[in-house]
């Protein structure tokens, strides 16, 4: 489909179109993507304020939670009167503020194994701000089968880790991590604590790495991982070497569709 920048657009995004590697008709291939964001959290809230101000025209958002009075010391799209409220349609009033150009989709809803592939393949990029295992397992399974690229993102205390699993795997979230570690050894946010804006850094790298890939510049991060040691003010790139015995990108797959992830983990309900 071919269009002009606007006049408004031309001005709101000039430092985009002066960019080697952007210009005008990098604009426009923002302008026509479409991004799926998991989980408006402290990774999900930079993700999302940066892709709406770069321009990338569809975002869907889905997270079921409403904004507590907690959120506010990491997640940075809320205010103290949207306590309550849920983020997704928050998110979604913010950031049409901010940009106009693009189209929010909020989803008031968990990302379960019955709704997973239908919202992955209405996409063309996954953005994982998810702050727990079974989510992470299931969105990454999920991108695999659809063939959509993933950015994931993690955090804890004060270190956070970032990574990509390019579209149909090959490595995948499975092959960094066959088996998800015990429950009792994986705290939440809630438990573990998460500095103030550690989510910032993580999140905003998630942005970038997006927004390069949606533009196909640079060097993507499928088979690394970066992970961010904050109190030693250190990044560290990791190697992710793809598993022939993955059950889901390996040469011989066992796991073809959606697992309840929560009885995978360990996790009662
Ligand atoms: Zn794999």
């Amino acid at each position: 489909m071919a269009f002009s920048l606007s006049e408004l657009q031309i001005r709101r995004y000039a430092r985009h179109i002066v960019l080697p590697g952007v210009g005008g008709r990098g604009q426009r291939r923002l302008l026509q993507s479409r991004v799926l964001i998991i989980g408006m959290g402290g990774l999900g809230c930079p993700m999302a304020l940066y892709l709406t101000a770069a321009g990338v025209g569809t975002i869907g958002i889905i997270d079921d939670d409403v904004v507590d009075l907690s959120n506010l010391q990491r997640q940075v799209l809320f205010r103290t009167e949207d306590v309550g409220r849920p983020k997704a349609e928050v998110a979604r009033e913010r950031l049409q503020a901010l940009n106009p150009d693009v189209t929010v989709i909020p989803y008031v809803e968990r990302f379960t194994a019955a709704n997973a592939r239908r919202l992955v393949a209405a996409y063309d990029l996954v953005l994982d701000g998810s702050d727990n295992f079974p989510t992470k397992y299931l969105v990454s399974d999920v991108c695999v089968w659809e063939g959509k690229p993933l950015i994931w993102g993690a955090i804890f205390q004060y270190e956070g880790q970032i990574g990509m699993v390019p579209p149909g795997g090959r490595p995948c979230y499975r092959c960094l991590l066959p088996t998800p570690p015990p429950p009792d050894l994986v705290p939440d946010c809630q438990q573990a604590g998460v500095f103030g804006a550690l989510p910032g850094i993580i999140g905003a790298m998630q942005a970038f790495e997006a927004l390069k890939w949606l533009l196909g510049l640079g060097t993507s991060l499928a088979g690394r991982l970066l992970a961010f040691d904050g109190l030693q003010a250190e990044w560290t790139a990791v190697r992710v070497e793809r598993r022939p015995d993955c059950p889901v990108c390996g040469d011989h797959p066992t796991i073809f569709e959606p697992v309840d992830y929560e009885v995978f983990c360990g996790i009662s309900r």
